[in-house]
C-alpha cells in the first residue's frame, strides 16, 4: 500500500525503507489513490508546468491591470527596473512571481500551486531556478510531485486555505512547496528538503489573511514575491545544513494552532487587517459603488391581473 502522506516523518521512513526518493511515494500515491498511470501523472505534471511558464511569459508581457485598478503591470516595472537591489537573478525572481500571480488576478490561467492566491510562487521560483542553474524538465516535474507531497501533509496537519488557515496556510505552503523543490533540483538530501520545509513554514507563521475589498490583489501579489525570496532563502540555508531545530512536522502542528486560534477578521473575511485600513476600506466601498453601478436593469414584467 502506498505511503498516506500523514506525516513528514512518515514520509522519509517510508522512503528510507524502500530505498526510494520521496517524490516517487507521492507518484506510487497518486497511482493507487488516482488510479492513473505514472506517464500519464508525469504528463499532466508537465502540462501543469507549461502552464506556470505561460503565466510568466504572459505576466511580462501582456497588460496587466485588474478591474479594480490595484493591479498595474508589477512584474514588467520590476522586470523593467535597472536599478537591481541584489543581483538580476533576484530581480528576475521577484518580477516572475509578481507576473504569474498577476494574470491570476487578471483572471488569467494559472496553476493553483497549491492555491491561487499563492500562484505565482512556484512559477516564479522554478523558471528562474531552471535558468540559473540548467535543470531539466524531468527534474522539475519530480520536484513538483515532492511539492504536492508537501502539501499533502500539510493539508492533512493544518490546512492549506486563507479562510481556514490564514495567509499562511497559502503562500506559507506554496513557499514551503518551493524550498523542497529548489533543494531538491539542487541536489539536497531528504533531510535538507524537510529542514527547507520547516525553516520555511517558521518564516511565513502568523501571515493573516486580509484581502482588501476581498479581491485577491493586495497584499496577496507582493506576498507571492515575499514567499518566492523566503523559499530561496530557506533552500539556501538548509543546503548548508543549518538546521531550523524545531522538525518539520512540529513546525506544520504550529501552523496549525497558529491557524486556528487566528479571529476570523484574519481569514479572508476582510474585516480585519489592511482590508480594515481606512485606504482599504475606501477601495472596497469605490469598488462596490462600481459594482452597483454595472449591474443591468431588471427586465420589465408585465404586472399581474
Ligand atoms: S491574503 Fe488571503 S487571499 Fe491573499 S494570498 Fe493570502 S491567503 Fe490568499
Amino acid at each position: 500500500m502506498a505511503f498516506l502522506f500523514k506525516d513528514f516523518a512518515g514520509w522519509k521512513k517510508y522512503c528510507g525503507e524502500q530505498k526510494i526518493p520521496l517524490y516517487k511515494a507521492v507518484l506510487e500515491y497518486e497511482i493507487e489513490q488516482k488510479g492513473r498511470d505514472s506517464k500519464l501523472i508525469f504528463e499532466k505534471l508537465a502540462s501543469s508546468y507549461e502552464v506556470m511558464k505561460e503565466a510568466v511569459k504572459a505576466g511580462l508581457e501582456q497588460p496587466m491591470i485588474s478591474r479594480s485598478g490595484m493591479i498595474d503591470n508589477g512584474g514588467k516595472k520590476v522586470f523593467n527596473n535597472p536599478i537591481t537591489v541584489l543581483s538580476p537573478e533576484f530581480q528576475k525572481l521577484i518580477s516572475r512571481a509578481l507576473a504569474a500571480k498577476e494574470v491570476n488576478s487578471c483572471m488569467g490561467r494559472v496553476v493553483a500551486a497549491p492555491t491561487a492566491g499563492a500562484s505565482g510562487i512556484l512559477p516564479g521560483t522554478l523558471v528562474t531556478l531552471q535558468e540559473i542553474h540548467d535543470i531539466k524538465d524531468e527534474k522539475i516535474v519530480e520536484s513538483l510531485l515532492l511539492a504536492a507531497g508537501v502539501a499533502l501533509i500539510i493539508e492533512r496537519k493544518a490546512s492549506l486555505a486563507g479562510a481556514v488557515g490564514g495567509c499562511q496556510a497559502e503562500t506559507g505552503s506554496a513557499a514551503a512547496m518551493a524550498s523542497a523543490a529548489i533543494v531538491y533540483c539542487l541536489g539536497g538530501d531528504d533531510n535538507q528538503i524537510f529542514n527547507a520545509v520547516a525553516i520555511t513554514i517558521q518564516c511565513m507563521l502568523g501571515l493573516v489573511c486580509d484581502p482588501v475589498a476581498g479581491l485577491v490583489e493586495v497584499p496577496c501579489v507582493v506576498r507571492n514575491a515575499s514567499a518566492a525570496a523566503i523559499a530561496n532563502s530557506s533552500a539556501q540555508i538548509a543546503l548548508s545544513d543549518v538546521s531550523g531545530v524545531i522538525p518539520v512536522d512540529e513546525c506544520v502542528d504550529a501552523m496549525g494552532e497558529i491557524g486556528q486560534s487566528m479571529e476570523s477578521r484574519y481569514k479572508e473575511t476582510a474585516l480585519g487587517g489592511l482590508a480594515a485600513t481606512k485606504t482599504g476600506q475606501a477601495i472596497a466601498n469605490k469598488i462596490l459603488i462600481k459594482d452597483i453601478e454595472v449591474l443591468p436593469q431588471p427586465k420589465a414584467t408585465s404586472k399581474a391581473k
